[in-house]
């Protein structure tokens, strides 16, 4: 049941997989459908088996659907594996797991995409097919892919985070120039009244999206509030590289640091209780300290709720 102290707001949340599912899940809990898009980082995609992977779509689209795997955040609750068995029988690359359920759903894109369907249709037919109801937008049908420098080589990212278990030290991450947002995207954002910046990797989830033209600008220029939430909880990341990435950027790895990054693109930021009170300012930045991990539904409810709370009372005093 949603809450009607949401109805009438439009909520956009820019996501990327894991950090990204859960303030998702929270937001499908209290915000009507029609009024909550998620937008999500298709940075992190690539071509696999000659299938089209997207894995942070796809993360937000199976914790949606309610059949995401609970341990592994990614992949297929009750998964499968002959498919990739078997592969790695024949000597073929088995380095990305992907399980049968899974592959049905990689086929299935993989199918309409060769029809001509762009990513944002064949998303939301499949969105449509796990009866997902709010809208779900890749941040561009044009392939955006990040890249990772390392002191010896250019990787792709998945072969940076996936095959190399994100350990290679990263010198940078780069960002394709000239990608565009879709014309669905566009108007969910000027219609904003609130933007989410989920607890998402900022530099590979969070940065890909706002490096699609124009929505930087758009996000800077047009809701009342945007809130971002903290990935960065007492000193290190909930899961995956984001805390050896400062450390390799050189940043301290702190939310505060995470909330100086994002700068003045915020009006709001959420930060974990298990940081100090205070332990996050900035001129002009209103900030909300509470307990920001989001294991069950309960409290990804919780955590939406808390966060969209927030976000009016920033609103309102903009
Ligand atoms: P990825 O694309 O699958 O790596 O996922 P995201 O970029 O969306 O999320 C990764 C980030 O989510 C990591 O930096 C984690 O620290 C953060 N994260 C994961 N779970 C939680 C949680 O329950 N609470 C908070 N605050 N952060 C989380």
């Amino acid at each position: 049941m949603t809450n009607t102290t949401f109805s009438n707001l439009n909520i956009v949340c820019l996501a990327g997989g894991v950090g990204g599912a859960k303030l998702a899940d929270g937001l499908t809990q209290i915000v009507p459908p029609e009024r909550l898009t998620i937008i999500v980082n298709t940075g992190d995609d690539f071509s696999h088996w000659g299938l089209t992977i997207c894995p942070d779509l796809d993360t937000v689209l199976y914790t949606l659907a309610g059949v995401a795997n609970p341990e592994t955040g990614w992949g297929r609750a009750g998964e499968s594996w002959r498919v990739l068995d078997e592969v790695a029988q024949l000597g073929g690359p088995d380095w990305f797991r992907l399980g049968d359920l899974d592959l049905g759903l990689h086929l299935t894109r993989r199918h309409w995409l060769h029809e001509g369907k762009s990513l944002t249709a064949v998303t939301r037919h499949l969105r449509q097919q796990f009866n997902v109801q709010c809208e779900l937008l890749p941040m561009s049908d044009q392939p955006a892919p990040t890249l990772i420098e390392t002191a010896d080589e250019m990787l792709s990212f998945q072969t940076w985070f996936v095959r190399e278990r994100w350990q290679p030290a990263v010198k940078k991450v780069h960002l394709p120039d000239d990608v565009r947002a879709t014309p669905q995207v566009m108007p969910k954002l000027e219609t904003a009244d609130i933007v989410l910046i989920a607890p998402s990797n900022p530099f590979v989830s969070i940065d890909p999206i706002l490096n699609v033209y124009p929505i930087r600008e758009m996000v800077t220029d047009l809701p009342q509030a945007v809130i971002a939430v903290s990935p960065i909880v007492g000193g290190r990341a909930v899961k995956g590289p984001a805390a050896k990435l400062m450390q390799e950027m050189g940043l301290p790895v702190t939310a505060q640091a995470v909330a100086d990054y994002y700068g003045d693109l915020l009006d709001g930021f959420v930060y974990d209780q298990q940081d100090p009170p205070g332990s996050v300012t900035a001129e002009g930045l209103q900030t909300l300290r509470l307990d920001t991990i989001m294991p069950t539904a309960t409290e990804r409810r919780r955590v939406a709720e808390q966060v969209l709370g927030f976000g009016q009372t920033v609103a309102s005093s903009q």
